[in-house]
């Protein structure tokens, strides 16, 4: 009998998001000569519905492999909670931009091919087979690839998740969002608002400046928890009347997000999860720089696994969770259990106290050092303000 032969590619990945082009680009950079293929249902440029905040922390990572990915954006220089009565804004010089992601992953997927990795796009993946030797992938034009292994970065709803047998996962939220003119009440245009005055929300409402064609818009939507009881898109509809603005008079976009959650299943024998197919933030359902910070630690895992013919991926789910993504992911799942459930008065009043831990927290999304001595000051202003609350 003849055996089959050897896979074409090494790694196929599936979905050329922010998660399949970091981990495209930052394999290539741990092993030049990995054979890498990227295959992206959507044609580009393609849109992704999406607030398109992004912390400087996922622009460092990418530039200690030389990228840049230059696109229309708005820059951030502070972070601002709205809470019932109070706000807070914690000023951090260069902590983020805002994108359209129509642009930002199309000149991020650019940045790939010019390094000469493979990207076709317009080409689904329908179906997939796990064998002891290899992964079959196939296109939904009949086409079939075989690679040593497969990541799924194909996001919220992936195939990869679903075919590969993983548990299709609790923690998921609503999210709807649009685009409209400043209004009165809007802070300065450096600045994202996270407005968490209604408590009766399990979520918040936002304001982003945005650039719209070159127009300067804010980027307002609802992020709810709880998606059976929520009604994203009548909060929405308050949230603009009470900045004189009529909902009706825009065109709303609704996209689900799923959160990372401890103790997951995150791989199986050739078969790995990154970014929103694995789970992102799920307190505020940021998850492009974890997309991207998924990437470069499974660019680098996957170099060591494919020079050792490991593909197993038993440890992946320990390599996260030991690196600063896992570390994160697991402290903001803590935090969204804190702040959204029934203690989330006494959470709000507490908050507003707790100015070296949120400093810290814009820190780490800006990928500035975190200052060790502000977080323990932080720990202290928690642990005061917990023990006033009782
Ligand atoms: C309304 C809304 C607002 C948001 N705002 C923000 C924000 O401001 N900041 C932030 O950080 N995050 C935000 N997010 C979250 C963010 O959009 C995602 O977490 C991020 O896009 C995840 O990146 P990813 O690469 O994992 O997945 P995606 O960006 O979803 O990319 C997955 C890719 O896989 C492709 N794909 C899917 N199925 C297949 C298939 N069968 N075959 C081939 N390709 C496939 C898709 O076409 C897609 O291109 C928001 C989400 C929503 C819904």
């Amino acid at each position: 009998m003849e055996s089959a032969p050897p896979p074409a590619w090494d790694v196929a990945i599936v979905g050329g998001g922010p998660a399949g082009i970091s981990t495209a680009l930052h394999l290539q950079a741990a092993a030049p000569g990995a054979r890498i293929v990227v295959l992206e249902k959507q044609r580009y440029p393609r849109d992704k519905i999406c607030a398109g905040g992004i912390g400087a922390r996922a622009f460092r990572l990418l530039e200690r492999i030389g990228v840049e990915v230059a696109c229309p954006h708005v820059a951030l220089d502070a972070v601002a909670l709205r809470l019932a009565g109070d706000t807070v804004v914690v000023r951090e010089p260069g902590c983020g931009a805002v994108v359209r992601r129509i642009e930002f992953d199309h000149a991020f997927a650019r940045r790939a091919i010019e390094r000469g990795i493979a990207i076709r796009d317009g080409c689904a993946v329908v179906g997939l087979a796990v064998s002891p030797g290899a992964a079959e992938v196939a296109l939904a034009d009949g086409e079939v690839l075989h690679a040593r292994c497969v990541v799924g970065a194909d996001g919220v709803a992936g195939v990869v998740r679903r075919l590969a047998g993983f548990a299709r996962g609790a923690l998921r939220a609503q999210v709807v969002e649009l685009d409209t003119e400043p209004a009165p009440g809007d802070l300065p245009r450096d600045t994202i608002v996270f407005d968490l005055a209604t408590r009766a929300l399990r979520g918040y409402a936002w304001d982003f400046p945005t650039l719209v064609g070159g127009e300067p818009l804010v980027c307002r939507g609802v992020y709810a928890l709880g998606v059976a009881t929520e009604q994203p898109r009548a909060r929405l509809a308050d949230y603009l009347a009470a900045r004189g603005l009529d909902a009706s008079r825009y065109r709303v976009k609704q996209f689900a997000e799923r959160g990372f959650e401890p103790g997951a299943e995150l791989a199986r024998p050739r078969v790995l999860l990154a970014g929103e197919a694995a789970g992102i933030d799920i307190a505020t359902g940021e998850g492009i720089g974890q997309a991207i910070e998924y990437g470069a630690i499974a660019g680098r895992y996957l170099a060591g696994a494919l020079a050792d013919d490991r593909l197993g991926f038993a440890d992946w789910r320990r390599t996260v969770d030991l690196h600063h993504l896992g570390i994160q992911l697991r402290l903001r799942h803590a935090a969204h259990r804190a702040f959204y459930g029934r203690r989330r008065a006494t959470a709000e009043r507490i908050l507003p106290r707790l100015g070296e831990l949120l400093r810290a927290g814009v820190q780490d999304f800006a990928g500035a050092p975190v200052s060790g001595l502000g977080v323990i000051r932080g720990v202290g202003q928690l642990v005061a303000a917990a023990v006033a609350a009782i």
